[in-house]
């Protein structure tokens, strides 16, 4: 079968699926070791989709059964509406992938890398050319065409991996970790153009350790432990269900009891400070009193306070 008539019969069976990526009961083992052990998710076409979890907990093992990188040990998982067992070479045509390494070949320039690239999807030249020029435009490094890969910045590298990643023109962008490591201000241009790119309708999955990352871009998410799903839904949802809207940090009170016994109000530990979250700041006045000789912060609940409570590894305890 043609190229041509697989990404047609593909098109079709997306009508059909109408989901992106679809894992049932997913397994990935390495000997012992349950990497992922039976997880079950949806991403529906167009949607930013993010996977949270501690290191180890089996991210970037989903990634890589996702875009056909790991075989599966058990399970299903269609991408695109196709099986991954069946249809590898069809999926990664549909599929652009920024690693958690940069992995251009140093020895090329920017717009070299992007061509020896655009072979492995047998772009036929003229078009890779064109294709290349819009993609470094979009990465905002025309000034940087003819420069060695080494001479670029932390952030350039990266708005360089992704544009590489488009130029198969992809369905999905899978990203691990795409801003780990990078200042504030390249985070915040990166996301910029991964809204843009969700703009245009690409359905994104990443993996992040950063919470407001996610909480920025994602429509809906996973928080994986120990290669299991321990809750899924819209960031908004899991900060209500399991932060409530609002945080009292009280910070530095060794020897105090912490109040676990007020009604609606959850109570947490970690280390020396003492964290109560609750659905009004009224609720959470009286503490304040209480711990007026501490330092005391009231805030917004946010994803950090969820994923710090279910991946509770008590390494500060
Ligand atoms: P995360 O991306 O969430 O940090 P990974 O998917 O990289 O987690 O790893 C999940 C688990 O699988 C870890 O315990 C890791 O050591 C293990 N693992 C990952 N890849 C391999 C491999 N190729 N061989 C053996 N163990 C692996």
């Amino acid at each position: 079968m043609s190229g041509k008539s697989k990404n047609l019969d593909a098109m079709e069976k997306n009508l059909e699926t109408s989901f992106a990526i679809e894992a049932e009961n997913l397994q990935k083992s390495y000997g012992e070791l349950r990497a992922v052990d039976g997880v079950s998710f949806d991403v529906r076409y167009g949607e930013a989709f993010g996977l949270l979890g501690p290191n180890g907990a089996g991210k970037s093992t989903m990634m890589r059964m996702i875009y056909c990188r790991t075989p599966l040990t058990a399970g299903s998982l269609r991408v695109v509406g196709l099986d991954v067992t069946k249809d590898p070479r069809a999926i990664k045509a549909r599929v652009g992938v920024v690693p958690q390494e940069n992995n251009f070949d140093p020895d090329l320039n920017v717009r070299d890398n992007l061509l020896v690239y655009a072979r492995y999807f047998r772009i036929p030249r003229p078009d890779a050319e064109q294709r290349a020029d819009e993609l470094i435009a979009f990465a905002g490094l025309q000034d940087k065409r003819h420069v060695r890969i080494d001479e670029l910045s932390g952030g350039m590298k990266r708005r360089l991996m992704i544009a590489r990643a488009l130029l198969n023109d992809p369905t999905i962008l899978i990203l691990d970790e795409p801003t780990t490591g990078l200042d504030p201000h390249v985070r915040y241009a990166l996301w910029e153009k991964l809204r843009e790119l969700r703009g245009k309708g690409l359905t994104i999955l990443l993996s992040t350790h950063y919470m407001d990352e996610a909480e920025k871009l994602c429509d809906r998410l996973l928080i994986v432990d120990q290669g299991k799903i321990l809750v899924r839904g819209t960031p908004r949802q899991l900060i209500e269900e399991h932060a409530r809207h609002f945080a009292l940090e009280a910070r530095g009170c060794n020897g105090r009891p912490l109040h676990d016994h007020i009604p609606h109000v959850i109570a947490e530990r970690r280390g020396s400070t003492h964290f109560y979250f609750a659905a009004s700041s009224e609720e959470l006045a009286p503490l304040l009193h209480h711990y007026e000789d501490c330092e005391t912060y009231l805030r917004p609940s946010n994803l950090e306070d969820v994923f710090l409570r279910l991946t509770d590894r008590n390494s500060l305890t």
